[in-house]
């Protein structure tokens, strides 16, 4: 395996381990502050976790020239981005993936492969119906917060009318170890490492008889022959074997195939656009959101089936609580209403935000080239139904979470930027009879043997259900059936 292979500081690991030795019940409110100031003063677009920036590579180092909208960023870290990930996992659903060359049913066994080392809290509930591919029987969940707990209560009092809606309601699934602490610090990196991130599999995998693990190998390009594949590292290094699997993250993958297919100028990222909904509670908190055990990953999922509005699911994410929100109110709307920090700090004790994406066809595309200098260039392909779908997904939520006492703010969803979702790729996506520019159902890019791109590249499009559980049973399916 070559890889980018940054980790954590050691300054930041010895900090963490020193927060995770002390019981959560005796943190300061200053131990609390300490861990979460670092993050609030990350650079805009850039996601820190311990402190540390090593597992985002700032825009730059991607881009020759990265226009202000582009959201989506690479990493060079081992475990990559899922050191910074909010763990949601669903599975995707069949009629999601109508025309792929691969079914939901082709995904089943690998999800499930998958799932023996990649932890999956949640419990049977409504979307399995919905989402069959990865069932949920003898699982157990994260306990929800308060504010979440009230909310599931109104909503399964209410499925009737959700339902009419088009909706099924379910406790959030999350990658993450049961035996969370509740400690509140998640979107902060977690100290007792709970959230999973691939760097765990990655210290079992280096175990393993026959693994051999290059960290610190940028690998740039790679060439086929009959026999082998040559792959070319940036140190002027190669390394030569018979068959190579390709998942750098789909901006780095971008730049490894344009500089290593000839006659391929351009690959067109697909991305599932996301909106943040804020939603006002109607009733009273019986105890304090911001206070005692609770985690701050998605709480709820809500998935709308309304062909009215997409032949695709609608997927939202429902936060409760966290620091952000007093903070992000402030700062917003503060500086226009003197002494309204104590209001808007308890407004934030009531406001529940949905976190929803759109499947790929009705988001906006990135095209990407290649710069001289091995760099990429971004160019916005816009889709001129984003907006309609995306105000009419943020109606029906706003619905649907009314029937359970919340008021959505609808005036106030704010879309996050082309590619900020991260749920981004399909830029070489698998097809029954490949053409250039895309690859086959084992991710070989048309005309390849020996070269699998098995990262969200070779996705045929982006459904909304979140991206990285497909793409891990994906890259098994094909690991298990390549040559
Ligand atoms: C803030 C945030 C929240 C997210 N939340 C969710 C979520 O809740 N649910 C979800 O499904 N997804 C989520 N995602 C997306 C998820 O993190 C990615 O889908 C996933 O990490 C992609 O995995 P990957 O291995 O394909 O690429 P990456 O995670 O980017 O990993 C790339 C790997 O390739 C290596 N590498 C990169 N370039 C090179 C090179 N040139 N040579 C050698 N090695 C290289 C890196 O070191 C790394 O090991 C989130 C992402 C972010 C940033
Ligand atoms: S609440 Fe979050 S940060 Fe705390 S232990 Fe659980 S997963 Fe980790």
């Amino acid at each position: 395996m070559l890889d980018g292979g940054k980790v954590l500081e050691p300054e930041a690991e010895a900090r963490r381990a020193a927060l995770a030795a002390r019981d959560p019940a005796g943190w300061s409110d200053a131990d609390r502050i300490a861990w979460m100031v670092p993050q609030f003063e990350a650079a805009e677009g850039q996601f820190r976790r311990y402190g540390s920036d090593f597992a985002m590579e700032p825009a730059t180092a991607t881009l020759a020239d990265p226009p202000s909208w582009f959201g989506l960023r690479a990493s060079r870290a081992a475990g990559g981005l899922s050191n910074l990930w909010g763990a949601a996992v669903l599975p995707y659903r069949q009629e999601d993936m109508a025309g792929w060359p691969i079914t939901a049913d082709d995904l089943g066994p690998h999800y499930q492969a998958v799932a023996e080392f990649l932890p999956i809290a949640g419990v049977p509930d409504d979307l399995e119906a919905l989402l069959p591919a990865f069932p949920m029987s003898g699982r157990t969940g994260l306990a929800p917060a308060s504010q979440a707990e009230a909310l599931l209560t109104r909503l399964r009092a209410a499925r009737g009318a959700i339902e009419a809606l088009g909706a099924s309601v379910g406790g959030a699934r999350q990658a993450v170890d049961t035996s969370c602490r509740r400690c509140g610090l998640c979107l902060h990196g977690c100290p007792f490492g709970l959230i999973w991130k691939a760097g765990d599999t990655l210290e079992e995998l280096k175990a393993a008889p026959g693994f051999d693990y290059r960290p610190g190998q940028t690998v740039v390009g790679f060439a086929e022959s009959p026999e082998s594949v040559t792959v070319h590292l940036d140190s002027g290094e190669s390394v030569t074997g018979t068959r190579v699997f390709l998942g750098a993250g789909v901006l780095e993958t971008a730049r490894i195939l344009l500089a290593s297919l000839p006659g391929l100028d351009a690959l067109v990222l697909r991305d599932s656009q996301h909106v943040f909904l804020p939603m006002i509670q109607r009733w009273r908190n019986r105890t304090r959101p911001d206070k005692g055990a609770f985690h701050t990953l998605p709480q709820i999922f809500v998935e709308i089936d309304a062909p009215e509005i997409s032949p695709h699911l609608v997927h939202a994410q429902l936060y409760s609580w966290n620091e952000h929100y007093a903070r992000d109110l402030i700062q917003n709307y503060g500086s226009k209403l003197p002494f309204s920090h104590p209001f808007f700090t308890a407004l934030a004790r009531r406001l529940i935000v949905a976190q929803f994406f759109l499947h790929s066809d009705h988001s906006h595309r990135i095209s990407l080239t290649r710069t001289q200098d091995g760099r990429l260039t971004a160019s916005l392909e816009p889709n001129v139904n984003m907006e309609r779908i995306s105000r009419a997904a943020a109606g029906r939520v706003g619905k649907v979470m009314g029937k359970a006492g919340l008021t959505a703010l609808t005036f106030a969803a704010r879309p996050g930027g082309p590619g900020s979702s991260f749920h981004v790729g399909a830029s070489l996506p698998m097809a029954r009879e490949p053409a250039s520019g895309e690859s086959d159902a084992l991710g070989r890019p048309n005309g390849l043997l020996r070269v699998h791109v098995i990262d969200a590249t070779s996705l045929p499009a982006v459904p909304a259900t979140t991206i990285t559980f497909s793409v891990m049973a994906n890259a098994h399916r094909i690991g298990t059936h390549c040559p």
